[in-house]
């Protein structure tokens, strides 16, 4: 059996290639335990009204895919078998879509807590089958579906900012593990007009770092959004808007780093990913910049940002 077949940007695993993503997402899952994440799984689709909300398709709609309803009225023309291998269902045959297919998982966080007081910072963890219509599909590495595992921030600005220096450590510490030399560069959201005050925002004031393979592939970034999913869910922290960070790793993106690195042995690929499992467990807190964290209450970073970045306005990607 294949351990990878991709078509259209459709990806399946074969076992052990399964095995290295469940490992890897445990080491991202006790990273998040570490900082006093909480795990909530968020609904699988996303209301139009809520992607409005944070301004997708102003800045996003090129990468979106809608859920909608098949029209029954007119039974005759929908697709039978043996039906062409690109059949479609044509707009006509289409009802209004209420509902989205995700993009990135940490909108179900800022989405879930909506119209929230928060007393303190909170941690959250989740991972979310996601989709993007992008303009290509390449192996594992540019897909359609494929899954996100997100920790997110809701605190103050510092808290927020200092989540993703821990992780950006972390991340590092794996890379060097798995020798995958990683690099960071400061990116920006794909958005649909370049031109946008938003973009030129993001150019200004950069808010997302990548962490890129040798060929040039993001495979986790983290992402400061300063005040605007606070704002627009109306969540407060401590009596002021939330301020939100999230550090996002795309897990398929991680098998195709592997992949390169290991020449396609999925067997190497996941000793080097439990090799860095169990040497990691014995130490005694796998989150510099979080400290001890209680099981009942999520614990906030404490230590005050290092990050040069400004915060002075809102950010609208995930
Ligand atoms: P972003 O919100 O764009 O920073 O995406 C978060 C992470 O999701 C990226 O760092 C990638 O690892 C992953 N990702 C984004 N788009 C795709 C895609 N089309 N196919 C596979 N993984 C993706
Ligand atoms: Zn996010």
């Amino acid at each position: 059996m294949k351990e990878i077949h991709t078509d259209g940007g459709l990806v399946t695993l074969g076992p052990t290639a399964l095995r290295v993503r469940q490992a890897l997402d445990s080491v991202f899952v006790r990273w998040a335990a570490a900082s006093g994440a909480q795990d909530v799984l968020y609904p699988p689709l996303t209301k139009v009204a809520d992607l409005a909300r944070f301004d997708y398709f102003v800045n996003f709609p090129h990468l979106a895919l809608a859920a909608a309803p098949v029209d029954t009225t007119g039974l005759a023309g929908l697709p039978k078998h043996p039906a062409a291998p690109d059949a479609r269902l044509e707009e006509d045959q289409l009802g209004p879509a209420g509902y989205t297919l995700s993009s990135a998982a940490c909108y179900g966080a800022y989405l879930g807590l909506a119209g929230e007081r928060l007393a303190g910072p909170l941690a959250l963890t989740t991972a979310a089958q996601c989709y993007r219509r992008e303009r290509e599909y390449t192996g594992l590495s540019r897909l359609l579906g494929f899954t996100m595992r997100e920790i997110v921030m809701i605190g103050d600005p510092a808290t927020a900012k200092a989540h993703l220096v821990g992780y950006k450590e972390l991340i590092l510490g794996l890379s060097a593990h798995l020798k995958l030399d990683l690099t960071t560069d400061v990116a920006t959201d794909p958005f649909f007009d370049p031109n946008s005050s938003r973009a030129t925002m993001q150019r200004l004031f950069p808010v997302k770092e990548e962490f890129l393979t040798g060929d040039g592939v993001a495979i986790a970034s983290v992402n400061y959004h300063r005040n605007f999913f606070g704002e627009r869910a109306g969540i407060s922290v401590a009596g002021k808007v939330a301020h939100t960070s999230c550090v996002a790793f795309g897990l398929e993106r991680w098998l195709h780093a592997l992949s390169e690195r290991f020449g396609g042995g999925w067997d190497a690929a996941l000793d080097a990913v439990l090799a860095f499992d169990t040497s990691s467990a014995s130490d005694t807190d796998p989150a510099p910049d979080t400290g001890p964290t209680s099981d009942t209450k999520p614990a906030p970073d404490t230590k005050p940002a290092s990050s040069t970045k400004p915060a002075t306005v809102g950010e609208a990607a995930p």
